[in-house]
């Protein structure tokens, strides 16, 4: 099986959030299933210093009227071959998404650049069978290969709904896109033109990280607008859980961590939270409960929810580690709320893989009180490193996370509404449980840390999609 993902991430190299992580690990799990598979990236300047070998495989004379660009192979740093689409578009210095007020025109190209690869293949002869996109910035590859006649099977992942690139219907000219796609089958949205409802709408198939979220979507608390296509599309849309890439996150391999431990060897965690309170400033205590954040702090995270309850948790003796950055007033809470309470709450604002590292391994649970979440993959990893999460039954936290009141195979704590009273109590019932009963806490870590969620089960169930597409 020939498959070409399509995305905007990939770690180690180009990374905001989940997608980078699963984009470095799925095709690499895919091609340990004998898959024949390859990522597209913009060439972005991480990717184009840091990928060796590059060379150019092909050429595209006019990327929607910005120029010719080139189409250059290697391989990444974890074997996978990687194309990249070269053109200044993709040359600026900042994050992949700043926005330079021409974001449609750089992801237009992309999507175009990418149906021209999937339906005329590389100057090798190499063609894909399947055209695997993600998320919105590629969204309109299957209407480019709608326009251009024959090309391979679509698959769209969404890892995020609430991420549409949306754009005045005016743009459509620009991009190429004729006007017998412009309306409510094609790339229409409410009289504007979004990128991710064309991929949904003209894709053949449809997946998201989590079945719960595959559910989710269709009803109109979650479906942002487009419940109704998703509801409609129920059969072409499976929910397929993401993985922890082991070779990364494990607390017994990790080189972010001052000492390593493992499900059977558990002394290291303890030496771990004391680096972490060391480093932080926190009161060095094994055990006082450590709360740990690593998230973008968003409001879709919940995490106004927990800002609220900082000062509560403080007063019953616990203490909190906050990694990110994201909207300047839950960034200002989070710095207040450790100015109120120092040596009880630190806050790195900071995106640091390093740090990412020490924080999930020294803390005892990790909080994720998300509004939604298509997958989460803090979670998980929290799991593997013997951190007990505590979420909000949605998504993919309701797919991974067993609520401690469950008993045998419980691996941590979750609440319902999305209200920090809700979330303040199943905090508090988590303290008893650190504090009133150790023995169980220490079963529940073992039981998060043998539970698997490796990427072959997931790389099988995405072999399945493509299998009913490309028999
Ligand atoms: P999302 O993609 O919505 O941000 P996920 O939980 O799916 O959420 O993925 C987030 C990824 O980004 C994880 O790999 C997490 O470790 C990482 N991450 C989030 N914030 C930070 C940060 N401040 N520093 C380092 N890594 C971070």
């Amino acid at each position: 099986m020939r498959v070409l993902h399509v995305a905007g991430e990939f770690f180690p190299y180009v990374k905001v959030g989940g997608l980078g992580d699963v984009m470095a690990a799925l095709p690499r799990a895919q091609r340990g299933l004998g898959m024949d598979v390859r990522v597209l990236l913009p060439g972005y300047p991480a990717l184009l210093e840091g990928i060796p070998g590059l060379g150019e495989v092909g050429l595209i004379p006019d990327l929607l009227g910005q120029g010719p660009a080139r189409i250059l192979g290697g391989s990444a740093a974890h074997g996978v071959p990687v194309y990249l689409l070269d053109h200044p578009l993709y040359h600026r210095p900042g994050g992949p998404y700043d926005e330079w007020g021409d974001s449609h025109l750089k992801f237009g190209a992309f999507s175009f650049a990418a149906a021209m690869l999937g339906r005329h293949g590389d100057a090798r002869g190499w063609t894909p069978q399947i055209l695997h996109l993600h998320d919105w910035q590629t969204g309109l590859a299957p209407a480019y290969l709608r326009q251009m006649g024959e090309g391979p099977r679509t698959v769209m992942t969404v890892h995020n709904l609430a991420f549409q690139g949306i754009y005045s219907a005016g743009v459509a000219r620009d991009l190429w896109l004729g006007p017998d796609l412009f309306h409510p089958h094609g790339v229409e949205f409410y009289g504007d033109l979004s990128f991710l409802k064309a991929g949904l709408q003209l894709s053949d198939r449809l997946t998201t990280v989590s079945p719960t979220y595959a559910q989710e979507i269709q009803t109109p608390a979650f479906g942002e607008r487009l419940e109704g296509l998703l509801h409609h599309r129920r059969q072409d849309l499976v929910g397929i859980l993401n993985g922890v890439d082991t070779t990364i996150w494990n607390p017994a391999r990790s080189p972010h961590l001052g000492m390593h431990y493992s499900v059977t060897r558990m002394s290291g965690k303890l030496i771990c939270k004391n680096h972490l309170q060391r480093e932080l400033g926190l009161e060095e205590g094994g055990t006082t409960p450590l709360l740990g954040v690593v998230s973008r702090l968003t409001h879709q995270k919940g995490l106004d929810l927990l800002l609220e309850r900082v000062d509560d948790l403080v007063s019953q003796g616990a203490q909190l580690a906050v990694l990110g950055t994201g909207e300047p007033a839950l960034e200002e809470g989070y710095r207040a709320a450790a100015d109120r309470h120092p040596g009880r709450v630190a806050v790195v604002p900071a995106y640091s893989e390093p740090h990412s590292h020490k924080v999930i391994a020294g803390c005892d649970a990790l909080v994720v009180p998300s509004r939604f979440e298509p997958c989460g993959l803090t979670q998980l990893y929290a799991l593997a490193y013997g951190t007990l999460p505590v979420v909000r039954h949605t998504g993919g936290l309701a797919d991974t996370v067993v609520d401690e009141s469950l008993g045998v195979g419980a691996t941590g704590f979750s609440f319902h509404p999305p209200h920090a009273e809700a979330l303040g109590e199943t905090l508090a019932r988590a303290l008893r449980i650190y504090r009133g009963q150790p023995k169980r806490w220490a079963a529940m870590m073992g039981a998060a840390m043998r539970q698997r969620h490796g990427w072959a089960e997931s790389a099988e169930r995405y072999l399945a999609v493509y299998q009913a597409l490309v028999p």
